[in-house]
């Protein structure tokens, strides 16, 4: 087998010669990865379903459909996006023509976690060979099942030099990381997304890192309480609450928190069952260190609902927390798991208090029919993205830019916005020759108040 190195080098040489600058080669082969994916959509929910529990449906609308519809995207747009793209040129550059290429970096790096491990593997994937890199994917360790598929189908569709993957734990990516990439899209926690970026700034590679934190949801008094008890259940329980923009905490107001809290638990118990271990549905938490790090939070919590956790199962129940004091350990990290805490506001300074507490979070949900509220919100806080009045549903969307800001990432991605990460601007410029005026050339003197309204004028 090829060491780091060798694959890395091979990757580099067939990027050179030039074949994934070849247009027709790259829809070719992402129709051809479409069809093994096609080929293997029973697989790809049996190894989830292995993996952590995850049933066919939430795999489908949260990973494979996703998956098939970014593909259908960049197959029928492909052309277009690579098009070179004419914009205006500047008086100041006159007589003369500008144009936008895209072009690809060159060997690229894609670091994928584990909570949807087969669509933050792929996605990254196509939209890479689809901008003309060569690719190298290391999945994650902790879904030994998808990440073995994922392998599988890049090996049957990619010449090793153009994709392939490289699977194994933190020693394996640590190699990986002292490599020079020309580009690292990594997806994780904050502090291994620090690790990549240190790696990735002793070589000046650029990097999007797609990280995490606590993503608040804030729901004042003139909401309907079912209708967003119904929809906070399902953002917040799909994939068991191992999701980086799930709500993390709910910020209610005081006033029509007792009601909301009744409807939630109507409505997980009408979505799972009286014994949600028990539901097809729910996934378990993906291993025992996650599930210890859950317990821990859950420590000295006012447990108003669920709590139970089985360590042979690693299932941890849905579960509700009234008023966990900031300092308390379900408020430190990123929750990652099924657990809700609820926090209570009476003004706009309470809320403040809270959120600022933490770092820019990846995601904020506004539940509200004010619409002065839901500007001042938007307007005040810094976040990823977010919805008003549901969760989780701007992944959904294509056109809308996907990522982080402060500690919660840089670097977007999604549909057409994965293809533009992948590629870099190539600026250009063509001097026409039918005119060349003389007020640039030396020399200078006397042009100096000509070139300054000339300025003002033009720029
Ligand atoms: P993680 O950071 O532990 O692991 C991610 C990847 O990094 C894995 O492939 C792993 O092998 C590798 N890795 C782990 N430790 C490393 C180290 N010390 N040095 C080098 N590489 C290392 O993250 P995870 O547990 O797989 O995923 C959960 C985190 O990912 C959460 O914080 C979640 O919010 C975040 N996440 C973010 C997004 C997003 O789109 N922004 C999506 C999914 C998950």
């Amino acid at each position: 087998m090829n060491t780091i190195s060798e694959l890395l080098s091979n990757q580099r040489a067939f990027f050179k010669s030039q074949k994934t600058k070849n247009i027709a080669y790259r829809i070719n082969i992402l129709k051809q990865l479409k069809a093994e994916i096609e080929a293997n959509e029973q697989a790809v929910y049996a190894a989830l379903k292995a993996d952590f529990n995850k049933s066919e449906f939430e795999t489908f609308i949260s990973e494979f459909g996703l998956v098939l519809s970014e593909l259908n995207l960049v197959i029928n747009n492909l052309k277009r996006w690579i098009k070179p793209k004419r914009v205006k040129s500047s008086m100041l550059t006159f007589p003369s023509k500008s144009y936008i290429y895209k072009e690809p970096y060159g060997a690229v790096l894609v670091i994928a976690p584990w909570n949807y491990p087969f669509l933050l593997a792929i996605e990254p994937l196509i939209m890479a060979i689809a901008a003309g890199n060569t690719v190298i994917v290391k999945p994650s360790e902790l879904t030994k099942n998808t990440s073995q598929l994922i392998a599988n189908i890049i090996d049957k569709v990619f010449p090793e030099n153009l994709a392939t993957t490289i699977q194994g734990g933190v020693d394996v990516t640590s190699e990986l990381l002292e490599q020079k990439w020309d580009y690292i899209f990594f997806t994780g926690s904050i502090p291994v997304g620090k690790i990549v970026a240190k790696a990735a700034a002793k070589h000046l590679t650029p990097v999007t890192l797609e990280l995490g934190g606590k993503s608040p949801c804030i729901i004042d008094d003139t909401v309907d309480v079912k209708l967003i008890a119904r929809r906070l259940t399902w953002g917040k329980f799909l994939n068991a609450g191992q999701t980086c923009i799930a709500p993390d905490y709910l910020i209610v107001k005081a006033s029509v928190k007792l009601q909301l809290i009744e409807a939630l638990k109507i409505e997980i118990t009408k979505q799972y069952g009286d014994n949600p271990e028990k539901s097809p549905d729910f996934p378990r938490v993906i291993n025992n260190k996650n599930l210890l790090r859950l317990e821990n939070m859950l420590e000295g919590a006012n447990i108003i609902f669920g709590g139970t956790i089985n360590k042979k199962s690693r299932y941890c129940a849905p579960t509700l927390i009234d008023e966990p004091d900031l300092t308390s350990n379900i408020m430190q990290d990123e929750i990652f798991g099924p657990i809700l805490p609820i926090l209570s506001y009476n003004n706009k300074n309470d809320i403040e208090t809270i959120i600022w507490n933490f770092e820019k979070p990846l995601a904020l949900y506004i539940f509200s029919n004010t619409k002065p509220f839901i500007k001042q919100i938007l307007n005040k806080y810094s976040f990823g993205g977010g919805a008003i009045n549901d969760s989780l549903i701007h992944f959904g969307n294509h056109r809308l830019p996907f990522g982080g800001v402060g500690a919660s990432g840089m670097g977007v991605y999604h549909g057409k916005h994965g293809f533009d990460t992948f590629s870099h601007n190539k600026a250009i410029i063509k001097r026409d020759n039918w005119a060349d005026p003389s007020i640039r050339y030396a020399p200078y003197k006397g042009k100096l108040n000509l070139i300054k309204k000339v300025f003002k004028l033009f720029s």
